[in-house]
């Protein structure tokens, strides 16, 4: 897997919200977008995920370009899954129903057929005894784990996380920040806008800093939070840290 993105473009309106954004991710890589809000951390992952089209700009998925309005997003958004700070989980459906759906419909499999892996994926989160709940009787922690298993469920290539610990209570950010460690262990490559700036420090392979939807400045975590060059990297980290 390698994705690539240059010269991205995005308005709405007439408000510009990505202006020029190149970033290149390699396989296996964890790379943190940080900034202050509004600087475009969430349309980026949006136009990622096919969710928005870009303006002006290209994206490659192993060579392929997929930011290309003529093609049909469905394929592609099954490589690149997405996972919001809501869970959106589909509340008359119990979590292993919530993660058996995609696949289901998409793959045209059994419920049987994909059992194996339903089952070792709440395994691997800590949910096997969660699989039959439904999302309310989840606390959030849990049910955002289910969010991330049913991304995982339709074996994509690379993930995309847009503030997913934001609406958790303190004490179930940890479990969820745990399970994108876990992730990166097995080698997914992964996008996350994070306010969580230990975790970025300390597990992410690379920092984009985002300000007024460019990249300001970018680099290995230490370099980032110990030594940034920019002045707005500073202050925005004055302000978080
Ligand atoms: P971040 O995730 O870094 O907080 P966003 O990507 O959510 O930033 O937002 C960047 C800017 O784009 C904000 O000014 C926001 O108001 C604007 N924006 C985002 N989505 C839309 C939309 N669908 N329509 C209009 N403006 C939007
Ligand atoms: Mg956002």
């Amino acid at each position: 897997m390698k994705l690539k993105l240059e010269n991205i473009h995005k308005s709405f309106g007439a408000t510009k919200v990505l202006n020029g954004i190149s970033l290149d991710v390699a396989q296996g890589e964890m790379v943190c977008l940080i900034g202050p809000s509004g600087s475009g951390k969430s349309t980026l992952l949006r136009c990622l995920n096919l969710l928005d089209p870009v303006d002006d700009g290209n994206i490659w998925l192993d060579g392929e370009e997929i930011a290309d309005p003529s093609l049909d997003p469905q394929p592609i958004r099954q490589r690149i899954g997405i996972v919001f700070q809501s869970f959106n989980l589909f509340p008359h459906m119990t979590a292993e129903e919530n993660v058996m759906l995609a696949p289901r419909r998409i793959f045209n499999k059994s419920r049987d057929a994909l059992m194996p892996q339903v089952e070792a994926l709440f395994e691997k989160f800590g949910l096997k005894e969660r699989m039959h709940h439904y999302p309310d009787q989840l606390s959030g922690g849990q049910q955002q784990r289910v969010a991330i298993a049913r991304a995982l469920a339709m074996n994509p290539e690379i993930m995309l996380f847009d503030e997913i610990t934001s609406a958790l209570d303190p004490e179930l950010v940890g479990e969820v920040l745990q399970v994108l460690s876990s992730l990166k262990q097995d080698g997914m490559t992964m996008i996350l806008a994070t306010h969580e700036m230990a975790f970025a420090r300390d597990v992410a392979d690379r920092v984009c800093f985002l300000d007024k939807g460019q990249i300001l400045e970018q680099g290995a975590p230490a370099q980032i939070f110990s030594h940034p060059k920019e002045a707005r990297t500073r202050d925005f980290l004055a302000r978080v840290l």
